[in-house]
């Protein structure tokens, strides 16, 4: 078979990145001409590195002028620069990375964070040996100012907000945070990852939207994902610094050995023009005009949702929403695990969302602009998949395994009992032909997840990834 066949073939089982039906991980702008432009842009650039801008002159043009697009909407001042990098996570370590080693006097240096910050800061204090000195949010999911700024001393070296928090959808008060780390001499990152590209046409459009850009006093960096709602292809995203001086701890260079001097301001060394390509094309292709048209059109849908669901009496949206993320609560008729499900056999992929800190579990949707053309295939599939979850009634976790989970410490599992875990849960099966075989329904895996600890939870997947991930030879 020709490789592009079997690619194709393999590929079939994939979500889909186009149709605005899947409702996690990729986000479509639903216009198949631009996708075209994009598509092209990265095969063109494939092959090209940027890890020598002198050698690949037009890859720094690019960059270029995409962190001015990005200056521009951030509300960012004639002394911000930026830097072009491979994803919203790889532009929250350099924002943490960043701040540790402006402050080497720290020496255990710490950064505070809204509880519901994003997971990538945990990996950047894994990363950095940064502790992550997580602070409470209000009864609105959003992060409690005076909480955080009681939380800051000598020790910290970065104050993080999300402009909107993932799982919630909902902006920070970011005009308070910013203010209590500047007043302490500290850095102030806005993770904007998922809604930078969207929230200022947000505002254009007249919506109400906490402020959070760079027109923020003491905010000293953003990171907005372009490969989010700039609908660009996968791999970039741009960090800004307030100023150059901000963003000098971020390079990095090496003489130290008989090669070229590495010279590098992301974590990476060779880059791929591709994403950088991609990302320019798509987003010079769409312009500004196409990103105002694309957010009327990804905010009449979260509108038409919010209304689908106030219809639908086992459902409420968790908090209203401020930018285009949706997250579901069911009431106790429906199980939200077996609605994630259901929509998912209806051709709506949609997260789930355990239940996390008192919190009950929920079903989270990031909608696309081109979501809002399927929305009324999307109403009926929620009512259908509710009233199918309601007839099925919830997953239940037997109680002598809720206690057996409650009962082990990950710490001191060993091999063979993740092995006998991920098989009693369902995560991993053997296929006929011997090979591991994905469950097809989650809602049992996840109902077992769900009533495990956080660090069980990690430990468990962990072992699961690990048994995925093994050589095909
Ligand atoms: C997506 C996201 C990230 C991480 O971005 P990746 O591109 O997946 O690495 C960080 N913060 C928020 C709020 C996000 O939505």
């Amino acid at each position: 078979m020709n490789p592009l066949d079997r690619m194709h073939a393999m590929q079939a089982a994939d979500l889909p990145v186009h149709g605005g039906r899947t409702l996690a991980y990729v986000y479509d702008g639903g216009d198949p001409e631009v996708d075209r432009i994009g598509r092209e842009a990265v095969a063109a650039y494939a092959g090209s590195n940027a890890l020598d801008p002198t050698a690949f002159p037009s890859l720094l043009q690019m960059e270029n002028e995409l962190v001015g697009v990005a200056c521009g909407l951030l509300d960012a001042p004639a002394s911000a620069v930026g830097t072009v990098t491979s994803g919203g996570t790889e532009s929250i370590l350099l924002a943490v990375q960043g701040a540790r080693d402006a402050r080497p006097e720290v020496e255990r240096p710490s950064m505070v964070l809204p509880a519901t910050a994003h997971a990538a800061f945990h990996k950047a204090a894994h990363y950095f040996g940064v502790e992550a000195v997580l602070v409470p949010v209000g009864a609105d999911f959003r992060a409690d100012a005076a909480a955080m700024a009681a939380a800051i001393d000598d020790r910290t070296v970065l104050v993080a907000a999300s402009a909107p928090s993932y799982a919630h959808g909902v902006v920070d008060p970011v005009t308070e945070i910013a203010a209590a780390a500047a007043a302490a001499g500290v850095r102030c990152h806005v993770d904007a990852c998922i809604g930078g590209w969207v929230l200022p046409y947000a505002a254009r459009l007249g919506r109400a939207v906490t402020p959070w850009t760079f027109a923020v006093e003491g905010v000293t960096s953003i990171s907005v994902d372009t490969h989010k709602y700039a609908y660009a292809p996968k791999g970039t995203s741009i960090l800004l610094h307030r100023d150059a001086a901000l963003r000098k701890p971020q390079f990095f260079a090496s003489a130290a050995w008989p090669g070229y001097t590495m010279l590098n301001q992301t974590t990476q060394s060779t880059r791929s023009g591709g994403p950088i390509a991609g990302t320019w094309a798509v987003v010079t292709a769409i312009g500004d005009a196409g990103y105002l048209r694309l957010a009327g059109q990804v905010f009449e849908a979260v509108d038409r949702i919010v209304a689908a669901v106030e219809g639908v009496p086992a459902l409420r949206v968790v908090v209203p929403p401020e930018s285009t993320l949706v997250a579901l609560a069911t009431d106790g008729s429906c199980d939200p695990f077996t609605l994630t499900d259901e929509m998912v056999a209806r051709g709506w992929y949609v997260q789930p969302q355990l239940s996390y800190a008192g919190q009950p579990a929920s079903v989270h949707l990031s909608v696309s602009a081109a979501t809002l053309a399927g929305l009324d295939d999307f109403t009926t599939a929620l009512r259908d998949s509710v009233t199918a979850a309601q007839a099925a009634g919830p997953v239940a976790v037997d109680a002598g395994v809720v206690a057996f989970i409650e009962s082990l410490d990950p710490a001191t599992l060993g091999d063979d009992d993740f092995d006998g875990l991920l098989a009693a849960s369902g995560l991993v099966g053997e296929s006929a032909d011997g090979s591991l075989a994905l469950p097809e329904r989650m809602a049992e895996v996840n109902a077992m997840l769900d009533v495990a600890s956080p660090a069980m939870r990690e430990a468990l997947l962990v072992a699961f990834l690990d048994r995925l991930s093994r050589p095909v030879r």
